[in-house]
């Protein structure tokens, strides 16, 4: 449920209510704008008599919220999130970009790479120490050795860094990660959502390989329940019947998710589609329909990496690739990246 207090309404009248409310066991987010003041309720607001708060003087409006997520609905919270992540900020109007390699793989293609992105406009830096591969056979990822030299590519760009997370057990190796990531895999491992809702840092949480946008939402809504509100949502791809493709990079799902969450939503093209030469007209087209940031996998020698090659993209790519989104950006009155 949301209530919208009228403005200038009398502080007496507000902590009456606000107390009327609270002692039938209901939690009040309140979100105090520069027109109104929002109150998002969150409990078991069905015995509360929707009529007899909006008979009350000081109230504007009551809204039952139908949808199931409550503290990313936009209703609860009308303004857009902006995740800042030192100088960088991510949703609110320009286009975060993130790059960097699939894994990190040795020191000299980590820090190569990460000169090379930033060169090119990058706003953070990407790369896996543990990833999570079909195969058990398949490179696993350096694991802490692969956070210490991305920490190194940290210190020589000066730019933040985003790694996934696989298990909580390897939580107290992050501390120096900039952004934690939930890999499509994990989007629904609830116990790792509930953990991540205590801690401090922003998350970056990808959509399921087969999960829908409610869904996304409600993993969201575990980490925001346990107090973490600095979240950020990765589309990625799902599966479909269609095989041309690693995935079916679901566009849409931008502006359904700019009208029901109020979160910043990213695109991954690299994983959406598996293919390089995909990567520069899918980005383009992200950015067209209003994506607050990409995530691109970029590779100092694709042919010889260690994971996901096909869909990297060269230092030079990724130059040409910025410069375009560059072009659709300034149509639309955005920053893309640094340029
Ligand atoms: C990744 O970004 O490194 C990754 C494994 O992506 P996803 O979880 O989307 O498959
Ligand atoms: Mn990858």
């Amino acid at each position: 449920m949301v209530i919208i207090l009228k403005k200038d309404a009398p502080k007496q009248d507000v902590d009456k209510l606000w107390h009327d409310i609270e002692t039938q066991n209901i939690k009040i987010h309140e979100i105090i704008g520069s027109h109104t003041t929002i109150w998002g309720l969150i409990g078991d607001t069905h015995k509360i008599d929707m009529e007899a708060i909006e008979a009350r003087e000081i109230v504007e409006t009551v809204q039952r919220v139908q949808e199931p997520y409550k503290e990313v609905n936009r209703k609860f919270h009308p303004e857009d999130t902006v995740v800042t992540v030192g100088d960088t900020k991510i949703g609110g109007g320009n286009v975060t970009v993130i790059a960097g390699p699939c894994s990190i793989e040795t020191e000299e293609q980590i820090i190569d790479t990460c000169l090379q992105v930033k060169a090119a406009g990058a706003n953070m830096l990407r790369g896996g120490a543990f990833k999570p591969r079909t195969s058990p056979y398949s490179f696993q990822g350096l694991g802490d050795e692969g956070l210490r030299l991305f920490l190194k590519a940290k210190k020589a760009t000066g730019l933040p860094i985003v790694t996934e997370l696989m298990s909580l057990d390897h939580i107290d190796l992050f501390n120096d990660v900039d952004i934690i990531q939930v890999g499509a895999r994990n989007m629904q491992n609830f116990e790792m959502l509930k953990e991540l809702g205590k801690c401090n840092k922003p998350i970056l949480l990808k959509r399921g390989l087969a999960n829908t946008i409610e869904e996304l939402l409600m993993s969201a809504e575990y980490i925001i329940a346990g107090g973490n509100t600095d979240i950020i949502l990765c589309e990625r791809g799902i599966r479909t019947f269609e095989t041309q493709t690693r995935n079916t990079l679901d566009l849409s799902a931008i502006p359904v998710i700019k009208t029901l969450s109020h979160l910043p939503i990213l695109v991954d093209p690299s994983h959406a589609t598996g293919k390089y030469e995909l990567v520069e007209p899918m980005s383009m087209a992200a950015v067209a329909a209003g994506t607050d940031g990409l995530i691109i996998e970029v590779h100092n020698n694709p042919q010889k990496a260690l994971c996901d090659g096909a869909q990297s993209l060269t230092p030079k790519r990724f130059e040409k690739c910025m410069e375009k989104c560059a072009q659709i950006g300034n149509v639309m009155g955005k920053r893309v990246g640094t340029l």
